[in-house]
């Protein structure tokens, strides 16, 4: 592309940029693509070579590159009231944390942050302080799954069911443990739904118990396991789930960071199972990636605990100099209405059942596609050395496919299987934008 002198940046980016989930000692051989710029769901390198974005940048350009009104509508914001802090309030935050209510009426009460993993972190807190204020100051306790993934901040970080992604970093933080994800291609009981009564579910219960329900806070969960691989539960999983919490007075957290805004075909992820959490976080597509922004959506029950006099040190006692901050909330509202006014929840459905189509056609008998998990426009497709073994992949032979797809013009993500540490689950989560051509192409 005219403009970049594509070898020096190379070079600057090989001495100056740490790039995340990075090896920096094969760059000569494996150097990242350099970005420019991306239109709907096409982005493009320093070398003007364009890429179909099958992953949305990380899963969260929802509504595509380019949008000129989501671009507009920071700008004027910028002009207008480029920051200001949530300790005081502008309106660009109240219209948003109004928006947010108004799709989730049970959990009105909106804290914003910057990110997946702040939204999460936030709410531990919430659920502690909750339960301090309650009278119960040992239900500290969170329990999340193998394979979740909730942030990379130590809390986030300790509450994440992926061993390889805590390893070197320890000690993590106390009162985090993980039960048995809803893998049933991988079934951590050997069984078979629905025979098997939905035992990962149980085990909620059985570590509530073995744990005393007087020691935990709550429950994390995303309505489906994406980076840890796509793993939609069974049905029954997540209703089962929300009685468990209920039974035994542990407040249930759902991550909506990847699921949230039309990804799984339906505006939150957890309307599928037609529950209702106590706290909700989000993030990504909340201003599909066009600013950072995070949001904790809390329930009045919860948010009515934490009133009291002003000196009675019962309010939250946290502040994120950027949460809230009026260009990314602006940017989220315009991305909000480009959602409702291109109905892409609903165009999410339709395409990732043509997806799923499309994939069950195509590969259901390619030998190394051991399972197809699709839900809305987020897929991901288990490689495996031999359908009968279903031994994952190797990890030589994922980037070797990594590298064709990218020589293919197509940008796909990677999941970890935890058992082995390979990265054998491909994951196709496209812009909501794409169109039925691009599908086929990617796959
Ligand atoms: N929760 C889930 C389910 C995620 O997938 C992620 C990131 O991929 C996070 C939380 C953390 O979000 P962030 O990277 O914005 O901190």
């Amino acid at each position: 592309m005219d403009g970049f002198d594509s070898e020096s940046l190379y070079e600057q980016d090989r001495l100056h940029v740490w790039h995340p989930l990075t090896q920096h000692q094969d760059y000569s051989h494996n150097h990242p693509l350099i970005i420019t710029h991306g239109l709907e769901s096409t982005v493009y390198d320093i070398n003007g070579q364009s890429y179909l974005d099958a992953a949305a940048g990380l899963w969260c350009v929802n509504v595509g590159y380019g949008r000129q009104q989501l671009i507009d509508a920071a700008l004027r914001q910028m002009q207008q009231l480029a920051y200001y802090p949530l300790t005081q309030s502008h309106p660009a935050a109240i219209e948003l944390a109004t928006r947010l209510a108004s799709y989730i009426p049970s959990t009105p009460h909106i804290y914003f942050s910057n990110s997946g993993s702040e939204a999460n972190e936030t709410a531990f807190k919430m659920v502690r302080q909750y339960w301090q204020q309650q009278g119960f100051p040992h239900k500290t306790k969170i329990i999340s799954r193998f394979r979740g993934y909730h942030g990379s901040t130590l809390g986030a970080l300790s509450a994440t069911g992926q061993p390889e992604r805590k390893r070197n970093y320890g000690p993590m933080a106390p009162d985090f443990m993980q039960v048995s994800a809803p893998y049933c291609y991988r079934c951590p009981f050997h069984m078979q739904y629905p025979s098997c009564q939905i035992q990962c579910a149980e085990d909620f219960e059985r570590r509530i118990q073995i744990e005393g329900a007087d020691t935990v806070a709550a429950i994390i969960v995303e309505p489906i396991i994406a980076g840890g691989g796509v793993l939609i539960p069974p049905p029954g999983y997540f209703s089962r789930l929300a009685h468990i919490a209920k039974d035994y007075n542990v407040k249930l957290i759902v991550d909506e960071v990847v699921t949230g805004f039309g990804r799984t075909g339906s505006l939150f992820g957890h309307e599928l199972y037609n529950i209702k959490p106590d706290i909700v976080t989000m993030a990504k597509g909340l201003a599909s990636g066009y600013m950072p922004i995070g949001a904790t959506a809390v329930s009045d029950e919860i948010f009515h605990t934490f009133l009291g006099a002003t000196d009675s040190g019962r309010h939250l006692r946290q502040v994120n100099t950027f949460g809230g901050h009026p260009v990314a909330c602006a940017a989220a509202i315009a991305n909000l209405n480009i959602i409702e006014e291109d109905q892409l929840v609903k165009q999410a459905q339709s395409k990732g059942e043509y997806l799923k189509q499309l994939l069950v056609d195509q590969l259901q008998n390619v030998p190394w596609v051991g399972d197809i998990r699709v839900q809305g426009l987020l897929a991901g497709i288990e490689i495996v050395t031999e359908p009968e073994t279903k031994t994952p992949a190797s990890d030589a032979f994922m980037r070797l496919l990594g590298r064709h797809l990218i020589k293919q013009g197509i940008l796909a993500g990677k999941a970890t299987d935890v058992e082995t540490w390979h990265n054998n689950i491909l994951i196709i989560a496209p812009p909501l934008v794409i169109h039925g051509d691009e599908l086929e192409q990617i796959v």
